[in-house]
């Protein structure tokens, strides 16, 4: 039994809300674990995409990294960054 939140629960959408202050994708949240395709509070079981948490999509749970600045992910964009928050180290 997994004690993270379920999919369902978080809200989880194959998609993500229109940027504003950040860009709010599972790729730019501070639970994300990026190398395992999970999450650190939901539950990467069950639909959508079961066994993963995708970097594109988003849930009610999404929080920004800490030390990322409002509106960062804008010089990124215009500094020509494909993806301005995945090719962060
Ligand atoms: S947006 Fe939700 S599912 Fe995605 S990494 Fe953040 S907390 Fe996890």
């Amino acid at each position: 039994m997994s004690a993270k939140l379920s999919k369902p629960l978080a809200l989880y959408l194959l998609t993500n809300p229109p940027s504003l202050f950040w860009i709010y994708k599972c790729a730019s949240c501070r639970f994300f674990l990026p190398d395992q395709r999970k999450c650190q509070v939901v539950s990467e079981e069950g639909p959508p995409r079961p066994g993963e948490i995708n970097p594109e999509d988003w849930c009610l749970f999404w929080l920004n990294r800490e030390g990322d600045a409002p509106f960062s992910w804008i010089s990124r964009v215009i500094n020509g960054e494909r993806d301005p928050w995945e090719v962060r180290p």
